[in-house]
């Protein structure tokens, strides 16, 4: 999960608009249920992910035979090859790639320091994106800020040739409200610093975790705006930071980072399918990124995710089922520092979005879902009804129909697509998202199989859903 995911939309609109569709589609449509049948082969579905443990050794097969797989590194060239032979060997067909051009960004090392008032060093990560300082590193007195809204309210001249410490505590929550609200620090603070003089940007990571472990993530950089050396630091350093400033006295620090940007590299989505029958060319697409950040294998982001999407729809098949509509997974490039892979999608499908009727995507670690959310337009809500009776006995609650959806998708999301949105359980992903410690270790192997046999069995519905999927107003634009 990255920067520009997760805006819900403007309430008010969005009720106004389905409270429009659902009048008028009120009157052209009767409302569709499921099959007898096909909700027998749900329960068979379910009952058989329940005992299943495919997604956790996909995730265990990709962190350790793969490992880190950073866009544009011959690891992720590693996960483009795993990942189609995965596939092959699960029984997908039609596996393929797509070719996309990806940054090639180098962390090299950085250098974090405290100068005054009482000096020590602290570990740091670069943020992604950003440059490098000169040999000598970068110092300069400090300025500490809450966030985006807090800078822009100072003095003017105020972060002139100084260094900004965003300083944005997060709390832990299940949802994943709080690293939305706070995402705008990383992928923006740079720039906005930047823009008003600053020489080098430090933040407090997006970290509900108490360890030693700065977490690192992507930063817009903008071509109008010069480029600035930006670092995360840990929650506990940023604590210590934040006590050096609160003695009042001058704080300086110090900066150095070899961080850099390359020439373009090539990188894939890998892409297979589970083909419909009677209704083959409309697509149920089941997306996750199979790229890491390069200091992690990226177990929760996400080789879990990979390990859910891939083994939903093995399931469906390995089940003999033969679901009506076409099963697509979509394994994406470059999502943690780029999008590139997604946009590249959606572009090479523009001609086809409308054949995507439904869309799943898994970008938030390795669950249990906690709850059934998703967006669909109102006239499909009574199915989704239905969707949650089989899904009860796996613990979540019903969930809202404004879930907030991931990264990868929201390109089709944006024109109108409707997703199942299963909400999985954030309340340990911000210890250690984005760190080195993002590894097996944090994969619950009950909780992942529970994730896959909600996908599965939402998916297989998905399929089979005798009705039409209705699609949804375009999206607002993001801010
Ligand atoms: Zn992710």
């Amino acid at each position: 999960m990255t920067t520009h995911t997760m805006r819900r939309p403007a309430i008010q609109l969005t009720i106004t608009v389905f409270a429009l569709l659902t009048a008028a589609s009120a009157t052209s449509q009767t409302p569709s249920s499921f099959s007898r049948s096909d909700l027998t082969a749900a329960q068979a579905l379910l009952q058989r992910a329940q005992s299943d443990s495919t997604a956790y050794q996909l995730a265990e097969s990709l962190t350790t035979e793969v490992g880190p797989r950073f866009s544009g590194t011959l690891g992720d060239r590693a996960a483009v090859a795993w990942a189609q032979e995965q596939m092959r060997r699960l029984g997908f067909e039609n596996v393929h790639t797509q070719e996309v051009d990806v940054p090639q960004w180098v962390r090299g090392e950085a250098e974090f320091a405290v100068l005054e008032p009482w000096p020590q060093p602290m570990p740091s990560l670069a943020l992604g994106g950003t440059v490098g300082t000169p040999n000598a590193g970068v110092e300069a007195e400090a300025v500490m800020v809450k966030d985006l809204a807090a800078l822009q309210a100072l003095p003017a001249g105020a972060v002139k040739g100084r260094i900004v410490f965003f300083n944005n505590p997060i709390e832990r929550r299940r949802d994943w409200a709080e690293y939305s609200r706070a995402v705008s620090v990383r992928g923006g603070g740079p720039t906005a610093a930047s823009a008003l003089g600053a020489v080098g940007v430090v933040i407090r990571s997006l970290s509900t975790s108490s360890q030693r472990f700065p977490h690192t993530g992507g930063s817009r950089q903008p071509q109008d705006v010069p480029r600035i050396p930006a670092l995360a630091i840990s929650n506990p350093d940023a604590d210590a930071l934040q006590r050096q400033f609160a003695s009042g006295r001058t704080v300086r620090l110090r900066i150095k980072s070899t961080a850099r940007e390359l020439p373009k590299q090539r990188s894939a989505n890998v892409i297979g399918e589970i083909p419909g029958t009677d209704l083959a060319h409309e697509i149920v697409i089941l997306g996750a990124h199979l790229d890491s950040w390069d200091v992690t294998v990226g177990a929760i982001d996400n080789a879990a995710g990979v390990g859910i999407v891939l083994t939903a729809a093995h399931l469906i098949q390995a089940q003999k089922l033969k679901p009506r509509r076409t099963l697509r997974v979509v394994l994406f490039a470059n999502e943690e520092n780029g999008s590139a892979g997604s946009r590249a999608y959606a572009a090479a499908q523009e001609q086809n979005l409308a054949n995507h009727v439904l869309g799943i995507e898994a970008d938030y670690g390795a669950g249990p879902v906690w709850q059934f959310s998703t967006r669909v337009n109102p006239a499909d809500v009574g199915v989704i009804d239905q969707m949650y009776r089989v899904l009860r006995p796996l613990k979540m609650d019903r969930g809202t129909n404004e879930a907030p959806g991931n990264a990868d998708l929201s390109p089709l999301v944006a024109k109108g697509m409707p997703i199942l949105g299963p909400e999985l359980d954030g309340t340990y992903y911000l210890d250690v998202h984005h760190t080195a410690n993002d590894t097996m270790a944090q994969i619950d192997p009950a909780a992942i199989r529970q994730s896959a046999a909600t996908f599965a069995v939402g998916v297989w519905l998905g399929a089979q859903y005798p009705g039409k999927w209705q699609r949804l107003p375009p999206k607002p634009p993001r801010p």
